[in-house]
């Protein structure tokens, strides 16, 4: 036997080492509610860690053009039949890097460049890749974004259709990042076929509502599907996309060879393990959980006087207007992280201010739900998070911020962070 002398992380690079335990330490001290983000278990994290990543697996299972694919294969396939059971979806190609790549995936299955393609606009709770101008998605496609309602701020299906009408596109986007109400899949899907377009739903937030019964899947509905596997689906970071058969061998030669190179097989074990983790019953009641937590907190933020776009939510997100108050979105969030409750400033609908600096604050319910709080907490959540945006809004004092901090982490001390 040779003796192991391998260093270990903290020997090779303490000066990483020691960022990567203040920030798994801040993650547990915070409230954190992100809406994008969650807590990966320790089985997710540990599948990420290994070997898996030292290896090339250019093509898909039985099709390779690397030897050494013993084990890769069966990982592979194993992600892929627990992701078509997850959603009972037709296909699925578990190699995206990431949710954006997996939508130019879809693009660039289904689209020529130049051809016209529909996506609720990001003011409006859209993303980037459904057309947005600064992206790729905008550049090399003729976008046409739709939006909400100016007086309840929802989806305008009778805007999505009038648009589809005039525009012909060749596929339209159903999705969202921050977006409160449940999406309508069948009436989109009955706009899409009327004028000739493929439907491509994007549930990159809401997978693991769809995955858990907690939210309408589009499956049924859509031509392709395509999500991230780290928001509230709550494994590795990467993508995931799900199509009819009948794509399914353009979705797989848009991911490779069209995209990417080789799959990151580290991250396609993890997503397996996320998939098992999300067949299993606790799952959904984690899912079901989540929208409780939220609608909970939307009725506690709404008696402490706050406004909400929609004025509640059908999902794991909220949108805090601070435009009553004439409130910088960006300030209220920066002071509340100093209190130890993390969210971001987002963009509402017909939003006054600038994008870098708007009127909401977007909550989002998945990762405390992870952490096991449940709707009897949501009334300790939702103080904190109003006692502190008055904190932020009175000028951000920071012995009352230090005070807020104090209770979260006394609050959180008791819930397990998972995977930390
Ligand atoms: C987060 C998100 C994406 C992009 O995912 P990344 O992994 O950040 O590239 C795509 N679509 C929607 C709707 C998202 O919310």
């Amino acid at each position: 036997m040779i003796a192991r002398t391998e260093p270990d992380l903290h020997e090779v690079d303490p000066e990483i080492e020691a960022l990567m335990r203040k920030e798994d330490a801040r993650q547990r001290d915070s409230l954190r509610l992100i809406a994008s983000e969650n807590y990966a278990s320790r089985a997710v994290l540990t599948a990420t860690a290994g070997s898996l990543t030292n290896k090339y697996a250019e093509g898909y299972p039985g099709k390779r053009y690397y030897e050494g694919m013993d084990f890769i294969d069966p990982i592979e396939s194993i992600a892929i039949a627990r992701a078509r059971q997850l959603f009972a979806a037709e296909h699925a190609n578990v190699q995206p890097y990431s949710g954006s790549p997996a939508n130019l995936a879809a693009l660039l299955a289904l689209c020529q460049p130049g051809d016209t393609i529909m996506g609720l606009s990001l003011p409006a709770g859209g993303h980037l890749t459904h057309g947005w101008k600064v992206s790729a998605t905008g550049i090399y496609y003729k976008a046409v974004q739709y939006g909400v309602r100016r007086d309840d701020n929802r989806i305008d299906m009778d805007e999505v259709r009038s648009l589809a009408r005039e525009h012909r596109p060749k596929l339209i986007w159903v999705g969202h990042s921050a977006y409160p109400r449940v999406l309508d899949f069948p009436a989109f899907a009955a706009i899409a076929q009327e004028v000739g377009a493929y439907l491509a739903a994007d549930i990159a937030h809401i997978a693991g509502l769809v995955a858990g019964g907690a939210h309408p899947s589009p499956v049924p509905h859509a031509d392709v599907v395509t999500t991230t596997t780290h928001k509230t689906l709550r494994g590795p970071r990467g993508g995931l996309i799900l199509c009819k058969a009948a794509h399914a061998a353009a979705i797989d030669k848009a991911v490779f060879p069209g995209l990417q190179g080789g799959p990151h097989n580290h991250v396609t074990a993890a997503k397996a393990v996320a998939f098992k983790e999300a067949l299993a019953p606790s799952f959904t009641t984690y899912a079901h959980q989540i929208v409780a937590n939220a609608r909970a907190l939307a009725e506690v933020l709404i008696g402490r006087g706050f406004r909400l776009v929609t004025g509640g939510t059908d999902n794991h997100l909220m949108l805090v207007d601070l435009s009553p108050r004439e409130l910088s979105g960006r300030k209220i969030a920066h002071v509340l992280n100093g209190c130890g409750i993390e969210l971001n400033a987002n963009s509402i609908p017909f939003d006054p201010r600038k994008p870098f600096d708007p009127s909401g604050l977007r909550v989002g319910l998945a990762a405390i739900t992870s952490r096991g709080l449940v709707t009897e907490h949501m009334g300790t959540v939702g103080e904190l998070i109003a006692d502190a945006i008055e904190v932020a809004a009175a000028g951000g004092d920071p012995a009352r911020c230090a005070a807020i901090r104090g209770r979260v982490a006394e609050f959180l001390a008791p819930f397990a962070a998972p995977g930390l």
